[in-house]
Order: structure tokens, then C-alpha cells, then sequence
């Protein structure tokens, strides 16, 4: 993809107009690209990728957000990128979650064994998280989706987990999943995080895996940060895209769309995908008709996630292991990753740059977010990190246009396609189950799919 002005914009060049370029958007184009379509992506900000982001601070590259690839040999999102990038990115695995509660760390239990001698309760607790742990393991989809109108913290009281240290683990760990605790997060969605699957097994490979445990991580960093993933995915894009263009409106005429409006000129066209967040498009559609307006009305009320994230560039390696370490107590919980140990391409020589994220307070500022973080965990339980500090910076900023909570799960999603035709939606709040860049590769495949049925008129 190159850039354009917008004056030089020629709307018939291009089978699809993609509004917005974050992962949504942008994968789009990448699918579309394999399958010999040319797309024109106009994007309000300075630069592509929305949210999937980064950049240099005083010699230390950042991401926006403590960005980890899930599912990195199974998921939807690499999966996306082998089937459609030239050449696919590297990734360097984790070497597992660790979980600390006070002065006792534990990695996630995966089998009966394991539960029984895990170190951060007592054997009553032990007990009943086999319990639970067996029953989410051996627990279909399909039972799963009865669960996703209540929170896990509702399914927990039903099934009497009571044991407050294992709530509090969980509580953790959905959060890093689903971006919101266990009182705010579907049941539905929690458990298939915890299952850590998108697809049935059979019954030998999940009695394995319940007595023996599995020691796979798939969880991963990628080389070149997300900085170079996002510039791999815009270069491998057949078309080009306009910056500092805002969509000031959507137009629909006769059910279709008929296009854009930027800067008060009209790009005319009859194919447009938006990734236009959709609590923005209420304001953005311009049409008349009561189904349309009640349409957008409805999805335009999603609960976002919020995080904040704390980079520091060490003067020397202090940490030096590619371990998710995750801070209980206090809470909210807190994940320190070393991302340097991944890719040390990030750093100067010699130096190391440490990620740790927390859940945002809607009453906390952004220095009183790096407060918390520092103080409690860091000072207590890493001190040396921070006599290493030579770069300090702190983000906070919207992770999921769609929280996974009751109401919003990928059951109850309006996309991929409008009541206008030719008028699809992309993105985080639209579609696709999982979260994060999954779920972005998950609703791009669906409007990709949409989009090219509609073109070939099936
Ligand atoms: C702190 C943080 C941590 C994260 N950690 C992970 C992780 O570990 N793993 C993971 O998989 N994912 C993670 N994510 C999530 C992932 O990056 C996002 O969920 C995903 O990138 C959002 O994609 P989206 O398609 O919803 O688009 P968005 O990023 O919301 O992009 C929308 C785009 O539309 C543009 N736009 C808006 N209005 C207009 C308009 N009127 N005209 C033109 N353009 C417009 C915006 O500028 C933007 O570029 C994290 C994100 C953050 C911020």
C-alpha cells in the first residue's frame, strides 16, 4: 500500500473503500488483497493501526499496550497472517504464566496432579479448584453458551468457589483474557478462556490432558514489535490509503451505500467496509430510514476496555526471562513482562525494557495509575527494578472495543454486514469470537467473506 493525498484520490480504482485502519481495517485489506481485490483505506489519525501500535521513546521501542500474540501456532490472527503475508512473522514463546500471592508464585495448574499440590492454597481449596478445573476441562461448547448471560463470578458462587486466593487467580487471569474482572466477564466467554479452546477435543485427548497436564505454551512476542507487524501487513495491502481523513459520513441512499464524505468532498463508491468504532457511527451514518438509524443506535452503546500500561527502560538486564509474571495482590492485579528477553532488538546493548499492565480505574489519572503500579508490587516485590530505571513512560488507552462481558459476547454481535447494502463493519465490537487481535482477524474474516459473496452476487 503507498499513501496518497486525498485530492488525488480516483474511487474507481478500487473494488472495496476501507474507512479506518486498525487491525480490522487492515486486515481486511490484507484478505482482500489474496483474493485479487484493490482497496483505498482512509484513516482519521496521523498513522495506520488504530490501537495496534508502536513507537521509539529515548532509544527504547514501545508498544501500545502490552501486546502478547495468543494462540501463536493455533490462532485465528496467526493463522491469518501465514495464510495471507508473503512471509509470516517470528515469534519467541513465553515461558509460562506465574502467578504470585504474597511471597508464593505458581505457574497455572493443568492437571488433576498439579491442582492437588498447588502451592498457593490449602488442600481444601486445592479440592474444589480440581473440581471446578474438571468440570470447565470436560465442559462443550454448547453447555458453555448457556453461561453467557450470567458473570463468572455469578457461575463461581453457583458451583460454591468460594476459596477467595483461587477467585482472586482467576480473577487475574480473565482479566489479562477478557480484559474485565470476573463480576463483569460472561461466564461464557471465561470459560472458554480457561479451556483455552475454540474447538471441541476428543475424549482420550482431554483425559490426557486432565491427568498429565499440558506444557504448552502458546503465547507469544513478536520480532520487530508491533511497530513491524503493522508496517509487514500495510506493505503485503494491494491499494493505497490517505491519512489525516476523517469519515465525516457514511451515505446511504435507496438501502445502498452509495459513499464517504471526507473534508466535504463525496469518494463515491458502492463497496464500503467500517471499522469506525460503532459508538461513533450513530453520527456518521447519514440516512433516514428507521431500520438503519435503530441499527446503529442499538451497537453503538459497547462497553470498551481500558488499560494502562508502564514501560521502563533498565540501565542493565534485572529481569532477563521471557516468564508473565502476574501480581495478585494488590489489586488490581498487575502483568510484568521482560520485552527485551523476547526481542532484543528493542533496546540498546546491554539494557532491558520491562512492560507492566494493569486494568484502568475510571477514577485514577495516568500518574496516579504509574503510583499504584510502582508502589505495592514493584517496590515490594521487584525493588531492583526500579533502582534501574534510565526511561519511564506510561500509556493508558481503550485494549477491546468490546469488554467480553453479558450482553456483548461473540454470540450477540451485529456484523459483518448493515441494513444498508454494500455497507459492512469490521473491528473489535462488530464480530468474531476471542479477543484482541483474534477477535480482529476473526471479524475480517467474516467481512471478507461477506463482501466477496455479495461481489460474486451469491
Ligand atoms: C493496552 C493494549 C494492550 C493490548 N494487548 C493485546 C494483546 O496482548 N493481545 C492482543 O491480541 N490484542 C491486544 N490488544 C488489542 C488489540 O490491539 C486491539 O483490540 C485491536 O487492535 C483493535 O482493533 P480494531 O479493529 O477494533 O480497531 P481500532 O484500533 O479501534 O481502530 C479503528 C481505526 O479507525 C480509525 N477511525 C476512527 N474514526 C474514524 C473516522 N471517522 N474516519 C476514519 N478513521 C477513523 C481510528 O483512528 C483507528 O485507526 C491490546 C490493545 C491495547 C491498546
Amino acid at each position: 500500500m503507498r499513501e496518497i493525498p486525498l485530492a488525488k484520490v480516483s474511487p474507481e480504482e478500487y473494488d472495496v473503500i476501507v474507512a479506518g485502519a486498525g487491525a480490522g481495517g487492515l486486515l481486511t485489506g490484507l484478505a482482500l488483497t489474496g483474493s485479487g481485490k484493490r482497496v483505498l483505506v482512509i484513516e482519521r489519525s496521523d498513522r495506520l493501526g488504530g490501537v495496534w501500535h508502536g513507537y521509539w521513546v529515548d532509544g527504547y521501542r514501545v508498544d501500545q499496550g502490552l501486546h502478547v500474540i495468543t494462540r501463536v501456532t493455533r490462532g485465528a490472527f496467526t493463522q491469518f497472517l501465514r495464510e495471507f503475508l508473503p512471509e509470516p512473522p517470528k515469534y519467541v514463546l513465553h515461558e509460562g504464566w506465574y502467578f504470585r500471592v504474597g511471597d508464593r508464585v505458581a505457574t497455572i495448574p493443568t492437571s488433576i496432579g498439579q491442582t492437588l499440590r498447588w502451592p498457593l492454597t490449602d488442600l481444601r481449596g486445592r479440592l474444589a479448584l480440581a473440581r471446578v478445573g474438571a468440570k470447565i476441562k470436560t465442559m462443550k461448547l454448547e453447555e458453555m453458551k448457556r453461561y453467557k448471560d450470567i458473570t463468572f463470578a455469578e457461575f463461581l458462587d453457583h458451583h460454591n468457589m468460594t476459596n477467595q486466593t483461587i477467585r482472586d487467580v482467576i480473577e487475574s487471569a480473565i482479566y489479562l483474557a477478557a480484559g474485565v474482572g470476573i463480576d463483569k466477564a460472561s461466564a461464557y466467554e471465561a470459560l472458554r478462556t480457561l479451556k483455552d479452546t475454540d474447538r471441541e477435543q476428543s475424549k482420550l485427548a482431554l483425559l490426557r490432558r486432565l491427568l498429565f497436564g499440558s506444557l504448552e505454551y502458546d503465547e507469544g512476542y513478536v520480532i520487530g514489535g508491533m511497530i513491524g507487524l503493522v508496517e509487514k501487513v500495510a506493505e503485503a495491502i494491494n491499494g493505497d490509503y490517505v491519512l489525516n481523513a476523517p469519515v465525516e459520513a457514511i451515505v446511504e441512499r435507496d438501502g445502498r451505500v452509495t459513499g464517504i464524505e471526507v473534508a466535504g468532498d463525496e469518494i463515491r463508491h458502492e463497496r464500503v467496509v467500517s471499522n469506525i468504532p460503532l459508538w461513533s457511527m450513530p453520527s456518521i451514518v447519514q440516512s433516514q430510514r428507521n431500520d438503519v438509524v435503530n441499527f446503529f443506535e442499538r451497537w453503538s452503546h459497547m462497553h470498551m476496555t481500558r488499560g494502562v500500561t508502564l514501560w521502563l527502560g533498565l540501565d542493565e538486564v534485572v529481569v532477563g526471562d521471557r516468564k508473565s509474571r502476574v501480581i495478585v495482590h494488590p489489586r488490581p492485579s498487575r502483568w510484568l513482562v521482560s520485552i527485551s528477553s523476547f526481542d532484543p532488538s528493542c533496546v540498546p546493548d546491554g539494557k532491558e525494557l520491562v512492560a507492566i499492565a494493569t486494568i484502568a480505574h475510571p477514577d485514577l489519572s495516568l500518574d496516579e495509575h504509574v503510583e499504584m503500579i510502582k508502589g505495592g508490587g514493584l517496590e515490594k516485590y521487584y525493588p531492583r527494578i526500579l533502582e534501574h530505571v534510565e526511561m519511564e513512560h506510561a500509556q493508558m488507552s481503550y485494549a477491546t472495543r468490546a469488554a467480553l462481558i453479558p450482553g456483548q459476547t461473540d454470540l450477540d454481535r451485529p456484523g459483518p454486514r448493515t441494513p444498508i447494502r454494500g455497507l459492512y463493519i469490521v473491528g473489535t465490537d462488530t464480530a468474531g469470537a476471542g479477543v484482541g487481535l483474534q477477535q480482529a482477524a476473526n471479524s475480517a474474516r467474516g467481512v471478507v467473506r461477506a463482501v466477496l459473496d455479495d461481489m460474486s452476487g451469491l
